[in-house]
């Protein structure tokens, strides 16, 4: 038997792995990023972050500011962009920009991943760079993983998508995508740019979609009780023949610098602290705005009509640096007064994860982004999805199936004309606040969660697999 390798106090462990974290934009894919690297400092793994100023929105350099400052042992890699012309992508949202211009910039990372100590042994990316990260990683002989920002079902329908295109008639248009093992998504309920194959996200998507099994593993943030035949069809190779590893390693806990970061938390959970068990309808959908003024203020006659107590994050830009309008100019002379004493509304950021674990609040209205799903599952907070956008939908079959809460899937989204009414948003909130199966329902979930984290859990298991295949790098 080989004697074990001693080594001199102060030499560098030569089977440490070191992750070279490769972060996108937008608050959606970075705050996943830093909970995940939160998570991963507490193991035995040297970590850097590719970090690049300045970010698009501010919500997103106060986070990186706060990873930095809070785990000093991590390196922070500067990457500087090259000049990219936006004007080629008229009308184009800023973040879907900024990923195009970080992917136009990615070969220009190889020096500096080659160029740290100790040795970079991993690479971990966001989906929206990965088939230009992973040929980096690929020529530098390291392993790359996927950190997927969204459910296990939305994985499988990045990572189908490309043969569903290969095997349909050209000329037919994007249809149902019938995904093998998983379920069949409706046209309707696909991220809307995906129609158009001819689109910036749309070319970006396919070709991330097809690098996905040229990885080393996939990192998602779900648990096997939440989305237990999508992973199963994704590791069984039944939606892509050949899937590398998949790491289900969720629900991420939020960092304590999310906390701190939160300036208008306290007085939100000052106001909830003072409302009766499960009374308040909690109502956030993400962290920029993703619904015109006039369904605003219909959500605002629904909660008012309700009769519910509420707390509503209310973004009104898409980018948070923007000039905005106030609340009172959004919803109307006249509402704040009304609801005086039993809602609040607030446009700053919040602790949301800490707002959704107040014993206070009994429904969750949201747009149904991931992490706002997941983060309900792990607080057992029954949650009225009303899909905004994008993956929304998706998600939101997973609310459904899972028992998280409800979908209302004929509620309009971005880009159908039509406003849902305000004497309908409030019937049915208070419709959910008052059924109890559905509370029983979400509250099951939410144990299952802290079951998959706990030691000897799926999540945490997955999450010690992880770290053993770094080591045998
Ligand atoms: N978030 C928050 N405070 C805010 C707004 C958003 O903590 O004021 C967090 C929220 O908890 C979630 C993320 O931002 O973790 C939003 O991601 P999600 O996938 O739900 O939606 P997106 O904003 O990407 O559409
Ligand atoms: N996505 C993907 N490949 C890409 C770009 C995005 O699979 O090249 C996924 C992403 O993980 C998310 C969805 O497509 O689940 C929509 O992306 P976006 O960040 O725009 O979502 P939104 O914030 O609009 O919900």
């Amino acid at each position: 038997m080989a004697p074990p390798t001693v080594l001199n106090s102060g030499e560098p462990d030569a089977r440490r792995p070191h992750v070279v974290f490769v972060p996108s934009a937008g608050m959606g894919h970075l705050l996943p990023f830093f909970r995940f690297i939160g998570a991963l400092s507490s193991h035995d793994v040297d970590i850097s972050v590719v970090t690049v100023f300045p970010t698009v929105s501010a919500a997103e350099a106060d986070h990186f500011a706060a990873l930095f400052r809070d785990f000093p042992s991590i390196r922070r890699l500067d990457f500087h962009l090259l000049p990219f012309d936006a004007s080629e992508f008229p009308g184009a949202d800023q973040f879907l920009l900024r990923w195009e211009a970080l992917r136009r910039s990615m070969h220009l990372l190889a020096p500096v991943i080659a160029g740290v100590t100790p040795r970079a042994t991993a690479v971990v990316t966001d989906i929206t760079l990965l088939s230009h990260v992973n040929p980096i990683a690929k020529d530098l002989h390291l392993q790359c993983h996927v950190l997927f920002i969204s459910s296990a079902a939305m994985m499988s329908l990045a990572s189908y998508f490309p043969v569903y295109l290969d095997n349909k008639d050209a000329q037919a248009d994007v249809g149902d995508v019938d995904i093998p093992g998983v379920r069949l998504l409706k046209r309707s309920w696909l991220p809307q740019p995906l129609l158009d194959v001819s689109k910036l996200f749309t070319k970006q998507f396919i070709e991330n979609g097809r690098e996905m099994v040229k990885t080393d593993g996939v990192l998602i943030n779900t648990f096997d009780a939440l989305e237990p035949v999508a992973l199963a069809a994704l590791r069984d190779g039944t939606v892509v023949r050949g899937f590398p590893s998949v790491f289900a390693v969720g629900p991420y806990s939020s960092l304590a610098s999310e906390t701190k970061a939160a300036d208008a938390e306290s007085s939100a959970l000052v106001w909830l602290n003072q409302q009766p068990a499960r009374s308040v309808v909690y109502v956030a959908f993400g962290n920029r705005c993703t619904v015109s003024h006039e369904q605003l203020r219909e959500i605002a006659a629904g909660l008012e009509a309700s009769g519910c107590r509420f707390l509503w994050i209310l973004k009104t830009t898409v980018v948070d640096r923007d000039e905005a309008a106030g609340v009172r100019d959004v919803l109307g002379d006249g509402f704040l007064e009304r609801v005086r004493g039993r809602g609040m509304v607030t446009k700053a950021w919040v602790d949301q994860e800490a707002i959704l674990g107040h014993p206070a609040v009994g429904l969750f209205l949201s747009h149904s982004g991931w992490n706002s799903v997941t983060e309900a599952a792990a607080a057992g907070v029954p949650l009225l999805a009303w899909p905004r956008g994008g993956d929304h939908r998706v998600a939101a079959t997973v609310v459904a199936s899972s028992g998280v809460g409800v979908w209302m899937e004929h509620w309009s989204w971005d880009g159908e004309e039509w406003v849902v009414s305000g004497e309908e948003i409030g019937k049915k909130v208070k419709e959910m606040m008052a059924d109890a199966a559905v509370r029983e329902r979400a509250a099951k979930v939410g144990e299952e969660a802290a079951k998959a984290v706990a030691e000897g859990g799926t999540s945490h298991t997955s999450m010690l697999e992880f770290v053993a295949k770094l080591k045998a790098a």
